[in-house]
């Protein structure tokens, strides 16, 4: 049990969430409140950021799951700072950090949606952005060549210093951002401004980039195109980052190489045989085959060798795919009562020594194996076929 899930909740996990899922929540909720894309939101992209970075070391975790948030604050070392939800951000995305920002345009990163199938047999995407270019009419400039003079505000300094009396004899200094140039130091009187990017030496275009999904690519896979983010003046173009999200399937979950499906059998299937049909994300159908005879048990996995997900850059391999069987029983009353000792008859005989006394319906119905979720696949029913149709 942990004290608190108030970290938990922010990131929309579980507290027995694996460092997968809490990196991934991250990741989704992090790109979905960034300020340039939800400036109001600068709370939460915070708060995101904090729980994250608690959850995500499994130090602290341990911390925060004994002690919860008041034990993280009065901390180890004693300081209850949190790193900037930028930094926490940048390095998570690979922007580089504070240092490499100053001297680099920003990093643009988009989530791109894509399906199992979009990942099984590769894909090329259009993905419209908004960016960042210096302004074509003044070359970045903002204005006439020669228009640019110092801030008469600033002086050129960039910020503003106030004198606040906060107290008899007692003066405070306050420092902010200059109002007149935003911090720069510097400003174009209006009338030379650049009529069309109005002194901001930036334009907004839109750009279409082309992402090429590999097959066996996977969820959380950031895609990089260099050069391609924000442009500002005299400083060198940041990154656009693609990050790939993939959407649930409804039939195939993965994992690593492997894929992994559930299949309903009715009782009678699982007793008698069956022949089922599966459908493969590349659009071709498996006949999956048990024979007169065979017994599949509630919870059996088989395995299919090749049937897997395959693998980034060696795409000819791929890995397993692993069906897991659910024995759906039937109803109760399903059977007139009458009819029961013939169903017993050809049953298997109940063991004498339980001593049970004998039961209409009873436990053989309700007993049923665990079947543990990432078992291995060691007790594969080796009858089962399976057959490619083609
Ligand atoms: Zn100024
Ligand atoms: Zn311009």
């Amino acid at each position: 049990m942990v004290k608190e899930t108030q970290y938990y909740d922010i990131l929309g996990v579980k507290p027995s969430a694996s460092p997968e899922e809490i990196k991934k929540a991250y990741r989704k909720l992090a790109l979905k409140y960034h300020p340039d894309k939800n400036p109001d939101e600068g709370e939460k992209f915070k708060l995101i950021s904090q729980a994250y970075e608690v959850l995500s070391d499994p130090k602290k975790r341990d911390i925060y799951d004994q002690g919860g948030e008041q034990a993280i604050k009065e901390g180890g070392s004693g300081s209850p700072s949190f790193s900037s939800p930028m930094d926490i951000f940048d390095m998570f995305f690979g922007g580089g950090g504070r240092m490499a920002r100053e001297r680099r345009g920003k990093n643009v990163v988009h989530q791109l949606s894509v399906t199992l199938e979009d990942l099984y047999n590769g894909v090329t995407k259009k993905l419209a952005l908004q960016k960042n270019v210096i302004c074509e009419k003044c070359e970045g400039v903002g204005g006439k060549k020669g228009s640019v003079e110092k801030c008469p505000l600033c002086k050129g300094r960039g910020m503003q210093v106030h004198i606040q009396q906060v107290g008899p004899g007692v003066v405070q200094q306050i420092q902010t951002v200059c109002v007149e140039c935003k911090g720069q130091g510097e400003r174009i009187s209006p009338r030379d401004r650049c009529e069309i990017c109005g002194g901001a030496k930036v334009t907004r275009e839109k750009k279409i980039i082309e992402v090429h999904v590999e097959k066996g690519m996977k969820d959380g896979q950031k895609i990089l195109f260099h050069g391609e983010g924000d442009q500002e003046p005299e400083l060198e173009p940041g990154d656009v980052i693609i990050v790939l999200d993939q959407k649930d399937h409804s039939v195939f979950q993965r994992r690593g190489h492997d894929l992994i499906m559930k299949m309903k059998i009715q009782l009678s299937e699982a007793l008698c045989g069956f022949k089922k049909m599966i459908k493969t994300l590349d659009d071709r159908v498996l006949v999956i085959t048990s024979k007169a005879g065979e017994v599949i048990k509630h919870g059996d996995l088989k395995c299919v060798r090749d049937e897997g997900m395959p693998i980034y850059k060696a795409p000819l391999e791929k890995g397993t795919l692993i069906i897991q069987f659910l024995v759906t029983f039937p109803e109760k009353h399903w059977l007139p009562p009458d009819k029961l000792p013939q169903l017993e008859a050809l049953l298997p005989p109940r063991h004498k020594r339980a001593g049970l006394a004998p039961a209409q319906g009873g436990l053989r119905g309700r007993r049923r194996r665990a079947a543990g979720r990432g078992a291995v696949p060691d007790g594969v029913s080796g009858a089962l076929s399976v057959k490619l149709a083609r």
